[in-house]
Order: C-alpha cells, then structure tokens, then sequence
C-alpha cells in the first residue's frame, strides 16, 4: 500500500492537478487539493487509485457521501459524475463567459448542483482568472 504522500501525488498527476469536477487547478485553488473517495467509503467504496480522485475543499465537502442526486429537468434520481469513468467534456461544459459550468446530461446537471460547481465565490473567482488568462483549462 502505497504512503499517503506516494498516493496523493499519483491521484495528483493523473488528474493534472486539476479538482476532478470542477478543474479548479491546484494553482488557482491557493489550498492543498483532497482525495475525494468516488464511491464514498461508507457506502463501501475503496481507498485504490480506480475509486480516487483529486477535489478542491469546496466540491470535497459539498459532495460529502452523496453518491446521486435529483436532476433538476426531469426530477430522477440519477448517479453522480464519476471522474474515472466518465469523461468531464461529455456532461458539462463552460458558459459563453467561462464562469460557470453548465450540465450538459442529466448526471452533469445533479452533480454541478449537489457540488454547488457554481456557487457566488467561484465564480467570481473564474472571473478573474479569464481575465488574467488562467480559466478554463485549454485541455
Ligand atoms: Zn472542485
């Protein structure tokens, strides 16, 4: 079992220092990254590399141990977004402003709600980083 430290900066490279949900970058965040469990280890999930991924303070604790949520458009009950096997490109996508994320499935739409992707101060945040040129990631 690999250390903490070892395993941090696995789960840290493969997602580009980047929160696996809303791809705050560990640069523009200024606060050390979380290990998010996908599946939630009360709901079982394990502490390996195919159930880990880096999250931001904000998404980390917004998603605690949920695991699906209600789509706002159609009121089911839907899985949340699962960064390792799902990609981000097919269930969201930035506004015309780069600003805010949009859910572009019903997945996307339940997860950027239950993270709260869009709340006031990340926003404002991505405001300024378009405008210094460090939002959204060119990749
Ligand atoms: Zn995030």
């Amino acid at each position: 079992m690999a250390s903490p430290a070892a395993l941090y900066r696995l789960i840290a490279e493969r997602d580009h220092h980047r929160c696996a949900y809303c791809l705050i970058t560990e640069e523009n965040c200024g606060l050390q990254m979380h290990i998010d469990h996908i599946i939630p280890e009360v709901a079982g999930g394990t502490s390996t590399a195919d159930n880990l991924c880096l999250a931001c303070f904000s998404c980390n604790v917004h998603k605690a141990a949920q695991q699906s949520g209600t789509d706002p458009a159609t009121d089911e009950i839907v899985p949340l977004f699962h960064p390792r096997r799902q990609r981000w490109i097919e269930h969201f996508a930035w506004d015309e402003s780069n600003t805010q994320i949009i859910g572009l499935t019903p997945c996307g739409r339940v997860t950027v709600a239950a993270l709260h992707m869009n709340n006031p101060t990340v926003v404002r945040a991505r405001r300024r980083w378009v405008a210094a040129g460090w939002h959204p990631p060119k990749d």
